[in-house]
């Protein structure tokens, strides 16, 4: 190019460095015609190209989780035309499969909503007065029907008394659903889940503890990604999108607070999560 020979302008990108090291650099080589040098410009564009991957991740995930629920509902659509004409019974049965199958998409959609909020940096943190006491004794009563149905021992272990924290009631709600959720979906008939909630001057801890199937150390670390769920026959026919934790985990963030993970194989999981109640913190 300084010989003055072959295009005015090239432009290349190299990859640099492995795994999460990895950057991508543009560079860009300039003829310039007054002086007759050239100019180089190197621009870093790792966030760009990382941000333009999981763009296209989200979307073919997201059309993958979109189309069982959607072809379950056409399947039993036909079925409850077809054989469900002469049997009342099996029509039944179907409608059952049909709402099932349309609770599972509205709550997809709306997690995959609520992340794609997160990735454009617009979900917003409401600031309410977030009375604890209420929110605990309301999951109680959602959760209890669940927990019964698979015999399984919930139990709220809770300070005799509970402030109100500053907050976003609705996504903190959202946190400990799904929390709970898992707590009792990943765990066999006849188990124990506990929520214990602690509380000192400048911390909130709420732990959901259960005695259900476990998650190996390798998938502990993936467990808060979007669309993770771990790699394990145990999981059966267990559903899910795999978004729940990844929200809940932003939502806590947000929040200025921590959520972890700990967890044995086949002896259960304890997912913790850590909320400042400082005067600038929630
Ligand atoms: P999903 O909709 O699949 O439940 P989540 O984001 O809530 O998605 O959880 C991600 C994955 O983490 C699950 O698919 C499961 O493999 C694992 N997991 C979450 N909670 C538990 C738990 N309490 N016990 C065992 N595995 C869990």
């Amino acid at each position: 190019m300084l010989a003055g020979k072959g295009p005015g302008r090239v432009r290349d990108e190299v990859q640099l460095g492995e795994g999460l090291e990895q950057s991508t650099l543009r560079m860009t080589m300039r003829r310039l015609t007054d002086s007759g040098g050239v100019m180089l410009t190197i621009e870093d564009v790792t966030q760009q190209r990382t941000a333009e991957a999981s763009r296209h991740d989200f979307v073919s995930q997201a059309t993958h989780e979109l189309r069982t629920p959607l072809t379950n509902i056409r399947l039993y659509v036909e079925t409850a035309q077809t054989d469900g004409e002469e049997d009342k019974e099996l029509r039944g049965e179907c409608l059952n499969v049909i709402s099932r199958e349309s609770q599972r998409l509205e709550r997809l959609v709306s997690e995959m909503l609520s992340v794609s909020e997160i990735e454009a940096g617009s979900m917003t943190i409401r600031k309410d007065d977030v009375r604890l006491d209420q929110l605990f004794k309301s999951l109680e009563q959602d959760y209890k029907q669940n927990a019964s149905k698979k015999n399984i021992d919930l139990r709220f272990d809770l300070p005799p008394k509970l402030p109100a924290i500053q907050g976003d009631r609705d996504k903190l709600a959202i946190v400990v659903q799904n929390l709970l959720g898992n707590a009792i979906k990943y765990t066999p008939e006849g188990g124990n889940v506990n929520v214990g909630v602690d509380l000192s001057a400048t911390e909130l801890n709420i732990e959901v503890r259960d005695s259900g199937i476990g998650i190996s150390e390798e998938d502990q670390a993936h467990v808060f990604e979007k669309f993770y769920r771990a790699n394990d026959p145990r999981l059966g026919d267990i559903t899910g999108s795999g978004l729940g934790l990844a929200l809940a985990y932003e939502i806590i963030r947000l929040h200025g607070g921590e959520m972890t993970v700990e967890s044995e194989l086949n002896e259960g999981s304890m997912f913790r999560v850590t909320l400042p109640i400082s005067a600038e913190g929630v």
